[in-house]
């Protein structure tokens, strides 16, 4: 009997892989300049008008391309405008958080359509049978692809739930193997903030201009979550389990108890139930106390704004710590706090920032929610848009 070959170790590049990286290129081109003509793509990416045409034709008729007529003018040509079928790959995006989950449909173009959301059931098992009772099938041909995201650490490499605080019974659950048995089609799981990265990514004008490298924090109400998008791609560390847990980098090793087991963590500092206490004390923290804190202060209470000042400078601490380790070309920030962004964003960036390092932040365009739930979609259709993988 034949030995069985060794995994793989090396993807090389092959004659089809330039025309699978082109092909991709061309795809996200369309995607981002919609309509666009053979000529305005040859002229971006300096590939020849012939090639393009091949490019594009094999897209046409993969379903993922449709040709429009331009409206005749007086002179010249009537160019034909390209532009995405929206229907030529259709995705499940699913984003589950602590109280409800949200589902939404896609097309290529990434807009989330008819969005469903239900509670979160307690444990996986239910949550996987209210996905069948809901008759959510890809198998028909409604969707090729399911992008889930989830609120703790997941492997994103086998989709199995390693710590989920928020849902405890989801610990070592198979998610993404579990869904798939459902729908009947490829299923991708991810941290929601990996995801929430992915969908700034997709939604920002700065993608246009093509940003690389960011940072995503959403400053939540008992804790902080990050993603980290390196070279246009979610960075997720090199087993696919966790990467940028800013979050929990210590800034007081004799600070308060943390639920990842130690003491003083960054979040315990930055999260709005921190701003509160800041504010209020020991006055119960409820979910709408951190509106009430920006009200406050924005009333001109003295007492609110100073809460908001020592919060925005564990900010700047933290943000700054993140700069100086990875100098990213913009910080994007979520949550609560960014609605007082025109009184927390300077102090960050200028009063409290190192003075040699220029700090750029910007709040997000979405609420976490929409985020996460386009941040699903992202991931799905990321198999549609993404380049090939080569190297060691
Ligand atoms: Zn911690």
């Amino acid at each position: 009997m034949k030995p069985a070959s060794p995994a793989l170790l090396v993807q090389t590049a092959t004659p089809s892989t330039v025309r699978d990286v082109n092909r991709r290129i061309i795809l996200n081109l369309i995607r981002l300049h919609q309509p666009i003509s053979r000529a305005d793509l040859s002229a971006q990416t300096g590939i020849s008008r012939s090639n393009i045409s091949e490019i594009v034709d094999e897209l046409v008729l993969m379903g993922m391309v449709k040709e429009k007529q331009a409206e005749p003018s007086k002179r010249g040509r009537v160019p034909i405008h390209l532009s995405l079928n929206d229907d030529g790959f259709r995705v499940l995006g699913i984003s589950i958080r602590a109280g409800s989950t949200s589902l939404a449909y896609a097309g290529l173009s990434g807009h989330a359509q008819k969005v469903i959301t239900f509670p979160t059931p307690s444990t996986p098992q239910k949550f996987v049978r209210m996905l069948a009772a809901k008759s959510i099938h890809g198998a028909s041909g409604f969707f090729q692809h399911v992008g889930v995201s989830v609120p703790g650490l997941i492997n994103a490499e086998t989709g199995e739930v390693l710590w989920l605080p928020a849902l405890p019974e989801y610990a070592g659950f198979p998610l993404a193997t579990a869904i798939q048995d459902v729908v009947g089609v490829p299923v991708t799981a991810d941290n929601d903030c990996n995801l929430g990265a992915l969908a700034d990514l997709w939604l920002s004008a700065e993608e246009i201009a093509g940003l690389q490298n960011f940072v995503f924090l959403e400053i939540g109400a008992i804790g902080v979550g990050a993603g980290l998008i390196l070279g246009r791609e979610v960075y997720r560390g090199y087993d696919g389990r966790f990467a940028a847990e800013f979050g929990h980098m210590i800034v007081d090793p004799n600070g308060p108890n943390c639920r990842c087991g130690r003491q003083g963590c960054w979040e315990l500092f930055v999260c709005d139930q921190a701003a509160w206490q800041r504010y209020r004390g020991s006055a119960p923290f409820e979910a709408t106390s951190m509106a009430t804190l920006l009200a406050e202060a924005r009333n001109g209470s003295g007492d609110a704004m100073r809460a908001l000042e020592e919060t925005a400078r564990y900010l700047s601490i933290g943000i700054s710590n993140i700069v100086l380790a990875l100098n990213p070309e913009l910080i994007v920030i979520t949550g609560e706090i960014t609605a007082a962004w025109d009184l927390v964003g300077p102090m960050i960036e200028n009063k409290f920032a190192p003075s040699k390092i220029a700090i750029r932040v910007r709040p997000a365009n979405l609420s976490p929610e929409d985020l996460y739930l386009q941040g699903a979609i992202s991931l799905a259709l990321n198999n549609a848009f993404a380049k090939p993988r080569i190297g060691w």
